[in-house]
């Protein structure tokens, strides 16, 4: 490609609300264009970089017996209230009426679309197992678009669904799913975990995330130094938990003009937040539910959700509040009020501790459990945090931010049961068909890439991804030898296959020179001075390498690094 002719609107400075450095790089490079919040148009440099992402992907799926499809983006409502997830999804599911005012969506996944299309189609025994998957556009109404590609409204997914016989083939297909997934993020030349994750919306038994090691991820993620324990936060579990010695002492109810926060109440009381128990009150389902954790904890909603087996789960709004408690907000406590109760197992092996008194300035001191409040359900409800240590072996942890560039999910039979999805086994009777389905951010992956692969010029492109793998700069083309060999080279070298960036403008060297940095090409070639003694540059982005060779030496040079590699 002809860089003069090439449609690469490259900028000095990123546009302020740019806050990450992907994002930043992505528009100065000329890559991606904002139409309108989390909405994006892909300019060529950005479309080949995805589209290498797209053939790791397509080649990787391809390999383990994938099929690719093309499924809808426009879906009808009535499929969606089948599966229940009409009225669950919430206000990401974009929902429009068509000229009959029949209600759709855009599709942000496809497991009712999917599901729908195999139900008729598969019979027998016979017809499976199938695999199929697609990479196409997805629409999420995000309550926060940002960063770019890495959370948009619009955006590239690979999404792939899979249908076994039973559970054993199914938690197969995922191993083979899983490994695929780890092939390729490791071509993407990222550095991941991959985690156990929460099901989420998406629902079924178990799953795990493809987390791209990144300070800007959105993700915390939970891994042991010792074994290979690895978790999002909101999964990772809370095993460890000591019993307090202390003899249980009487219950006392202290004035607390005011002080309401655990701050608050720990700095007016003088002691520590462990001493102190928060009790949240939910409707799950609809009936109140009063939840405690400890005053330096967490609650997770998550977990708590799975303990109750619930479908919906919600803050008490302030006037139930008052009603349970017969208390302004802020002094709920589990003494005295007639719901059920369910406590972090923290509280199990608490003695004397305070909490809200449900009277409105007062707390009470000294609380146990069994003595003073009965717990219906004890269990693991809160946030894991610095210091806990892991759950499976009891070493030590590590937190860090990851981007979660791909999930697997092993769905079970929620799906095919929802939207009777079945098949005849080979005694003739009836069985529900067992999913998967797998996920990948396309745009997503390649906004993490950049992420963990620039410096402070730009882009730094691996060599899988790179939308060109070779920048041809010459550095003065008035100059006819330099003119004259800089076409000769790149007519040559777009036939020996290679694809190449060949800057042919009429600009200064140093914004030649520039540019080639910001966009990142993995192997720059120069043609300067020492074309003279018949010799070129070749730089390498990643390593700074700088190798003066002579011309003839061009295409093994090239051989080898390809070989090789660019690092
Ligand atoms: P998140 O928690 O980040 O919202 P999710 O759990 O909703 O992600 P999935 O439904 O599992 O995501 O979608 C599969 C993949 O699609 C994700 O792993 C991620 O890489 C990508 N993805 C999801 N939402 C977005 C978005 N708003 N913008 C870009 N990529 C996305
Ligand atoms: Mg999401």
């Amino acid at each position: 490609m002809r860089f003069s002719k090439f449609f690469i609107p490259t900028l000095k400075e990123a546009p302020s609300e740019a806050e990450i450095t992907s994002h930043r790089l992505m528009l100065r490079a000329g890559m991606i264009r904002k139409l309108s919040s989390g909405i994006y148009s892909y300019l060529p440099l950005g479309l080949m970089a995805i589209r290498k992402v797209e053939n790791i992907i397509r080649e990787e799926m391809n390999r383990v017996g994938a099929q690719e499809v093309l499924l809808p983006l426009v879906q009808p409502a009535e499929l969606w209230k089948t599966s229940g997830r009409w009225h669950r999804y919430g206000k990401e599911l974009l929902r429009l009426k068509d000229r009959h005012n029949r209600e759709h969506c855009l599709g942000p996944t496809h497991e009712e679309v999917i599901t729908n299309l195999v139900r008729y189609e598969v019979r027998s025994y016979r017809d499976l197992p199938l695999n199929l998957y697609q990479i196409h556009t997805k629409f999420r109404d995000e309550i926060r678009p940002r960063f770019g590609l890495m959370r948009c409204r619009e955006f590239i997914m690979k999404d792939g669904y899979s249908f076994d016989i039973d559970d054993e083939a199914a938690e197969e297909t995922y191993k083979i799913m899983y490994e695929a997934y780890e092939r390729i993020f490791d071509r993407c030349g990222l550095v991941f975990r991959v985690v156990e994750a929460e099901t989420g919306t998406i629902g079924g038994s178990f799953s795990h995330e493809f987390m791209a090691v990144s300070d800007v991820g959105e993700d915390t993620i939970v891994y042991c130094k010792n074994c290979s324990y690895a978790a999002n936060i909101e999964r990772a579990e809370v095993k460890n938990y000591s019993i307090s010695e202390e003899k249980q002492r009487p219950i006392k109810e202290v004035y607390t003009p005011g002080y309401k926060t655990v701050e608050e109440v720990t700095s007016f009381l003088n002691v520590g937040p462990e001493r102190i128990v928060k009790t949240i009150l939910y409707l799950s389902d609809g009936k109140p539910l009063a939840a405690l954790v400890r005053g330096d904890h967490e609650i997770n909603e998550s977990k708590l959700l799975r303990l109750l087996g619930c479908e919906s789960l919600n803050l008490a709004p302030p006037d139930v509040i008052k009603e349970i408690t017969g208390a302004d907000v802020g002094f709920a406590g589990p003494v005295g009020i007639n719901i059920k109760i369910v406590a972090d197992n923290a509280i199990k092996g608490m003695r004397n501790f305070i909490s809200g008194a449900n009277r409105t300035d007062y707390h009470f001191m000294n609380i146990n459990p069994g003595r003073d409040f009965k717990v219906e359900i004890f269990g693991d409800i809160r946030f894991i945090k610095e210091g806990d240590l892991c759950p499976k072996c009891g070493g030590e942890l590590e937190f860090k931010r990851g981007i979660e560039v791909g999930h697997v999910f092993k769905l079970g039979t929620k799906y095919s049961k929802a939207l009777r999805a079945t098949y005849l086994d080979k005694r003739g009777k009836e069985q529900y068909i067992v999913m998967g389905c797998y996920g990948i951010g396309v745009g997503r992956t390649l906004a993490a890439i950049i992420e963990q692969n620039h410096d402070e010029h730009g882009i730094i492109f691996p060599l899988s991804v790179a939308p060109f793998s070779i920048y041809l700069l010459p550095i003065d083309l008035k100059d006819p030898e330099i003119l004259n060999t800089a076409e000769k080279i790149y007519k040559k070298l777009r036939e020996r296959g290679f694809d190449v960036l060949y800057d042919d403008r009429d600009v200064s060297p140093g914004i030649k020179f520039k540019d080639a940095d910001l966009i990142g090409i993995p192997i720059r070639i120069t043609l300067g001075r020492y074309l003279k003694e018949g010799k070129i540059e070749i730089r390498l982005r990643r390593s700074g390498e700088t190798r003066i060779i002579p011309l003839n030496e061009l295409e093994l040079t090239l051989e080898k690094i390809f070989k090789y590699g660019t690092h």
